[in-house]
């Protein structure tokens, strides 16, 4: 037996962080390298919702506040949820954690016993996956081919649930597709979850506010409100808000799992930062113009990368509707060798050439757990993404 627990060989590190981690570092050693591998919007976090931080700060809101969010912050969740969903909430119902990712944690560790499933859809965010298997949970992968968009089907989703599924982990736009669905789309989904009485639903909303092309959003409970009493509405305030380094996000749901959740965060980390806490009510309380602003650059951006790869040599990229992700197929490179003389087996030794002799930091798909793709996060900017693209089609052009 090690010093370390056995739990911890069950997971890997965040695939996402650490490739954000690998271009920091080899970029402070002078290398050019461009990463495209952070999901995190480039946009500064908006004036108003700093203010309100200042604010707070010379206010001496630096206390400890309720584990799980001031009042003031749930207030501003539950006017959201009405307004955005027209759903209704009470504070018991509200759990305000230092970023999604906390909450997200919480929930599946107060709720999963060695041997219980999680359908997850894949390609998924990369946290989903091993926080289930540090809880003991089975991750239960659903496909989602690039055929369908990336998308659950109906079948899919009704084939992966049995008598000891848990939830289903639903995250749309996705991360790391960009992957949008539809109201009928999600309609559909929903009905399968409503003959499976005993599924919970953890729907991920991160990236909510970032839908193109005209494209409007719903979520699960709002579509099917028998969902209602088991599901839990993850959001938070990263990526819509551009705050991914404040740490703040929430989840909504029965009362039974927030009081279980804000057990669970009272012997972790108690409260969210308070400083956080005050700019979240500012931002789901102030304007949201800014919004509207940076998805016209995101859509310029998609745009261009998404044309951009398809003329690179081996690549297939679908154009998504959501987030800020692209997930290109690189099957077309599998087999090939570069000028150096590496062959590309899979898409990690893709990415790993790509960054060694192009220098531009992407993720590979198989931390997704769908293979052989890679992801781009476009959330910078269009001169930085025509150097990547163009540096990837050279590297395409040069593998013999
Ligand atoms: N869900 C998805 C789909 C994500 O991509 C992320 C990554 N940031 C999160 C949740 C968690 O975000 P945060 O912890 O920054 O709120
Ligand atoms: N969710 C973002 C990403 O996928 C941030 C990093 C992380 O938390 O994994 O890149």
């Amino acid at each position: 037996m090690g010093f370390i627990a056995d739990s911890l060989n069950r997971i890997q590190p965040s695939a996402t962080l650490a490739v954000t981690s690998k271009a920091l570092e080899l970029k402070a050693q002078g290398k050019d390298v461009i990463s495209l591998g952070a999901g995190e919007p480039d946009f500064d976090t908006p004036e108003h919702i700093k203010e309100a931080a200042i604010k707070a700060l010379r206010e001496g809101k630096t206390k400890y506040t309720h584990v799980d969010g001031i009042p003031e912050l749930k207030a501003a969740i539950i006017a959201k949820m009405k307004r955005d969903h027209g759903l209704e909430y009470k504070p018991g119902q509200v759990s305000v954690g230092t970023g999604g990712k906390q909450v997200l944690f919480n929930a599946l560790m107060a709720t999963i016993n060695p041997g219980d499933e999680v359908v997850i859809p894949t390609p998924c965010w990369v946290s989903y996956i091993d926080i289930v298997r540090l809880g003991d949970g089975k991750p239960v992968f659903a496909e989602c081919r690039l055929e369908d968009g990336y998308k659950l089907t109906p079948e899919t989703l009704d084939r992966a649930i049995t008598p000891k599924t848990k939830w289903l982990i639903f995250n749309s736009p996705c991360n790391p597709t960009g992957a949008a669905y539809t109201k009928a789309e999600l309609k559909a989904l929903t009905d399968v979850l409503v003959r499976h009485k005993h599924v919970w639903l953890l729907t991920d909303d991160m990236y909510e506010k970032l839908l193109y092309d005209g494209m409007e959003f719903f979520t699960p409970a709002q579509i099917e409100p028998s969902l209602y009493e088991r599901t839990l509405t993850l959001n938070g305030l990263s990526k819509a808000y551009c705050m991914t380094g404040w740490r703040l996000g929430y989840g909504c749901g029965p009362e039974i799992l927030i009081k279980a959740m804000q057990k669970l965060q009272s012997q972790s980390t108690s409260n969210p930062n308070s400083i956080a806490q005050y700019a979240g009510v500012a931002a789901l309380n102030g304007p949201h113009d800014f919004i509207a602003e940076h998805n016209k650059a995101f859509v310029e951006r998609r745009d261009l990368v998404v044309s951009m790869l398809n003329q690179a040599a081996g690549i297939k990229c679908p154009k998504p509707q959501g987030a800020f992700y692209v997930y290109p197929s690189c099957a077309g490179t599998l087999g090939k060798t570069t000028p150096k003389g590496k062959r590309i087996e899979t898409d990690e030794d893709f990415v790993t050439a790509l960054l060694e002799d192009e220098g531009v930091a992407v993720v590979h798909g198989s931390a997704f757990a769908m293979a052989p793709f890679f992801r781009i996060s476009y959330a910078t900017s269009l001169t930085e993404l025509e150097e990547c693209c163009k540096r990837i089609q050279r590297f395409c052009g040069n593998l013999r």
